[in-house]
């Protein structure tokens, strides 16, 4: 009830803010979401908000503050100059298999467009090699975790901020290994304490079918989502052109929108992989810096945040911080 009060209080005048930051037109900045998992209660091992509760919240927030926009439309008004204030677009990463089972639903509850970033090797069974670090690390019954061997330290695991605290370790330890050699730490890990890893956290191809005929846009995200940056011209190429191809080949339509996997500017992509992306003809690509775009920005590099509080005030304040950040204009 007091939620509902300070909501229908502080709407206005944040509102007022927000046109201010993001007005019509030429000057007009388009703020873009980005998700991953919508599960049905928050995720404690990973100590994050990603629940179904907390996602309705923010898309009631998106649609009743900002104007939504699939972002294929999105793109061609920033181009044209004719977005509307307070110009916003939800995505999602990854394909994930409770983007259409719990995502999908709350979005159409609240009228809303999102585009969904499919990494194409996962789909069907498969498993994102995050994810089998996270779904391990939920489940080994163990109470000091010794990997030290495998150059990967000695976990205390009898609590769950010490569970918590090792498999970020690990993953940062992971992340920018060469693939080859992080698969072999990651089947060794496998291999010293076996669990039963679950394999349908990610979408089958009729779930990315029904988001597309759902109205939902499909992007491109690579097929295995490697860090392009580690890859040659060559496999990046292969990486990016296949899972195009795949996803039009499930959706029967055109993929024009791509995200670069984990997305950090000549970090884990670089100027070569534009030109590819540009090259296959994609009309734009999302990267993970925050920030609002704007015309004349750079619509193969554009900004994304994520906006995971559940209480209006807070979520206006961060949409409201995230539309005031400079981008570079092209
Ligand atoms: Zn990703």
């Amino acid at each position: 009830m007091t939620e509902s009060i300070n909501r229908s209080l502080l709407s206005f005048p944040l509102k007022m803010i927000t046109s201010s930051l993001s007005p019509s037109g030429k000057n007009a900045r388009l703020s873009i979401s980005i998700y991953h998992r919508v599960q049905e209660e928050d995720d404690e091992l990973l100590g994050i908000s990603a629940s179904a509760t907390s996602f309705d919240l923010q898309v009631k927030y998106f649609s009743e503050n900002f104007n939504v926009l699939p972002l294929h439309e999105a793109v061609q008004r920033i181009q044209n100059g004719t977005l509307p204030s307070r110009a916003a677009c939800i995505t999602f990463d990854d394909g994930y298999a409770d983007n259409e089972e719990i995502a999908l639903p709350i979005l159409q509850k609240h009228g809303v467009s999102a585009t969904f970033f499919v990494a194409t090797g996962f789909i069907n069974g498969g498993i994102m090699w995050n994810d089998v670090v996270i779904e391990w690390m939920r489940r080994v019954p163990v109470d000091l975790l010794d990997l030290t061997k495998m150059d990967l330290g000695k976990h205390e695991m009898n609590t769950l901020p010490q569970r918590r605290e090792a498999l970020f370790s690990l993953i940062n330890a992971l992340k920018y290994l060469p693939f080859e050699i992080r698969k072999q730490k990651i089947d060794q890990l496998c291999s010293l304490i076996p669990v039963s890893l679950p394999g349908n956290l990610m979408m089958t191809s009729e779930q990315v079918l029904k988001l597309h005929r759902s109205g939902m846009g499909i992007g491109g995200h690579t097929t295995n989502h490697p860090i392009l940056a580690r890859l040659t011209n060559e496999a990046a190429y292969s990486e990016i052109a296949e899972n195009k191809e795949t996803l039009e080949h499930i959706i029967n339509s055109p993929v024009r929108l791509f995200a670069y996997p984990n997305g950090k500017p000549n970090q884990d992509y670089l100027s070569n992989h534009i030109e590819i992306i540009k090259g296959l003809g994609f009309d734009a690509a999302c990267t993970t810096t925050w920030g609002a775009a704007k015309k004349g920005c750079d619509l193969y590099q554009l900004p994304r945040f994520t906006p995971w509080v559940s209480d209006y005030l807070k979520f206006m304040l961060h949409m409201s911080r995230n539309m005031a950040r400079n981008v570079d204009v092209v």
